[in-house]
């Protein structure tokens, strides 16, 4: 079994469970990759750079379009009856549960002017949930993506990522960048995604991880501590503030050669976090262009330290770390990979760890029989295969 076959819910199943569910066929059936961020962390809402990759792991939906302004939608992996919701009284931040996702891309497409009536969706998805890997914005892509079809709105895969991210953010409710909804839909497979926040243009670098000899490994420590609740909106804030201090919209403003001077700058900031926050910000735009001039370059080993250089100013500055992230840096590295860092919002969630695929075994039990040294709870690991953005299945 190929790796994508192993992580992807097969389209024959949800068809046959969205026609058992429904009594008749659906129109089609859509798949949408999670995610996982290679470089360039918090960098989004300050207008910088990105590179995430598609993960073999997908949200699957059949959808059949209904005109009744009826939308029902039920996934594979709640338990739970089918939810039911009359589109032209879809209400933002009514709390609606993981039907909020599907429901709020129904609502941001309608409220974009898009003549979208009802839909019945059946979904099922292997990207695992609350692990930093984007199984929110892989059910608002997968859902976009249907509509789109089923409603010929013809969208760019940037509109559909823009309508996801407004489902997440207005009608869901959580303040996310657009990185794992550009992901999800514009990703390719052997590529990373080089993304510019500021105007959204993309820009696929190859990433032949396996022709080099090399695996970047997803370890998910299974954890998410409380205190990242609320840690997110301070560090935005904290952004946000020192742009203000230094006299640009944008972080993404401050070139990394002026970053000493504005630094210095920033002392009548009566407050350490920002200076901090500054620099991780500027300095992490900074390596996701060496990490693509390193790859451009044809050097994908050369990419290692810069990870770990990630992991360090990830800990240090923005402080978003936690042991078990460190923890699987230390100990990935200390047996020999070329560099890790944990990746996503942190307080939990993922790491990645660039290895010698021959290294590979040595690597991921070092790590877990550090987790296991430690008292930690198993984590999951597996390799990130760069594969395909959404699309019809
Ligand atoms: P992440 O995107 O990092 O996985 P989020 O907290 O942003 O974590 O999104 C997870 C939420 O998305 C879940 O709590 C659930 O509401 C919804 N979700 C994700 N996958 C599914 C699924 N297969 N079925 C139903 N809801 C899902
Ligand atoms: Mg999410």
């Amino acid at each position: 079994m190929s790796a994508a076959e192993e992580f992807t819910v097969s389209a024959a199943e949800v068809s046959a469970a969205f026609t058992a569910l429904y009594g008749y066929e659906p129109a089609g059936v859509w798949a949408a990759p999670g995610r996982v961020n290679l470089i360039g962390e918090y960098t989004d809402f300050n207008e910088g750079f990105v590179m995430p990759l598609a993960l073999p792991h997908t949200a699957v939906a059949a959808v059949a379009r209904r005109d009744d302004g009826i939308l029902r939608v039920h996934s594979a992996d709640v338990a739970g009856p089918v939810v039911e919701l009359a589109v032209d009284a879809l209400t933002p931040l009514s709390d609606g549960g993981w039907a909020a996702y599907p429901a709020g891309v129904v609502w941001a497409l309608r409220d974009a002017g898009h003549a979208v009536g009802g839909a019945d969706v059946h979904l099922a998805s292997t990207v695992p949930t609350g692990a930093g890997l984007s199984s929110s914005a892989a059910l608002e892509v997968v859902t976009a993506l249907a509509l789109d079809e089923l409603y010929e709105l013809d969208l760019t895969r940037r509109e559909l990522a823009l309508v996801a991210q407004r489902a997440e953010n207005a009608f869901v409710g959580v303040p996310c960048g657009v990185m794992d909804q550009m992901a999800s839909a514009a990703c390719e497979a052997g590529h990373v995604l080089h993304l510019d926040c500021r105007d959204l243009s993309v820009r696929q670098v190859p990433f032949d991880l396996a022709g080099e000899g090399l695996v970047l490994l997803v370890v998910d420590t299974r954890v998410k501590h409380a205190l990242g609740d609320g840690a997110y909106a301070e560090r935005r804030a904290g952004c946000e503030a020192g742009a203000r201090a230094l006299g640009v919209t944008h972080l993404r403003d401050v070139p990394f050669a002026e970053l000493p001077s504005a630094l210095d700058r920033l002392p009548d900031i009566d407050d350490e976090r920002v200076r901090r926050y500054v620099r991780h910000v500027v300095s992490d735009d900074h390596r996701v262009e060496r990490v693509m001039a390193l790859l451009d370059a044809g050097d994908v080993r050369g990419i290692g330290p810069v990870l770990s250089e990630g992991h360090v100013s990830l800990r240090d500055d923005l402080r978003i770390s936690c042991a078990e992230l460190d923890l699987v840096v230390e100990a990935s590295c200390g047996a020999g990979a070329l560099g890790a860092r944990m990746t996503g919002g942190g307080f939990g969630g993922s790491a990645v760890v660039l290895a010698e695929a021959a290294d590979a075994d040595a690597v991921t039990k070092s790590v877990r029989e550090a987790f296991a040294g430690a008292g930690f709870a198993a984590p999951r690991v597996f390799p990130a295969v760069a594969s395909a953005g959404a699309g019809r299945v």
